[in-house]
């Protein structure tokens, strides 16, 4: 006789194409902000924590451990997307979105389309955390520009021998396209 709301409130088949509900959203961005919290009071690494979320469910999380395991490319969501993808065993995370503390650095952007991320909500912006010397101002500032005016030279060597394992990749039918 009644229509079961319940259902319809929690059915996960809501988009993150579409505009969701605020209050879910503030969700899971505290979720990541106490991540990030968690992490740097740990003495993990800075104050960045990360959750990804299909269908309304986390499916993925992490925070920026970069001290804990010197690596530089821990930052919270890469940490998020391998935890992610490691869960439901593939390396595209279509139709999901990414919750993080801190505006993505170029590398985590990067991680991000690779991904197929296709939403973003971030807490502070790339100028809050550059006012305490975080570096992804500098390194945006760094791919506006043309490469032969970075900081970090690229130097083309090799092209012949190197396209030779493209060539032969390429021409691979048995090859994982991604
Ligand atoms: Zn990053």
């Amino acid at each position: 006789m009644g229509v079961d709301v319940s259902v319809q409130s929690e059915s996960s088949g809501r988009g993150v194409g579409e505009a969701g509900v605020w209050s879910d959203h503030e969700h899971f961005m505290r979720h990541a902000i106490a991540l990030g919290d968690r992490g740097s009071t740990a003495g993990d690494g800075g104050p960045f924590g990360a959750v990804i979320v299909r269908a309304g469910r986390i499916i993925g999380e992490g925070w920026n451990r970069v001290i804990a395991t010197r690596d530089p490319t821990a930052h919270g969501e890469m940490v998020a997307i391998r935890d992610a993808c490691r869960g439901i065993e593939s390396v595209s995370l279509q139709g999901c979105a990414l919750y993080t503390s801190g505006q993505p650095c170029p590398m985590c952007l990067g991680a991000i389309y690779w991904a197929r991320i296709e939403r973003v909500f971030y807490g502070f912006s790339i100028q809050d955390a550059a006012g305490i010397g975080f570096d992804d101002h500098f390194i945006h500032e760094q791919l506006a520009r043309p490469p032969e005016q970075r900081a970090i030279p690229e130097i083309p060597l090799l092209r012949t021998e190197a396209l030779e394992i493209l060539e032969a990749y390429a021409a691979n039918p048995g090859r994982v396209r991604y």
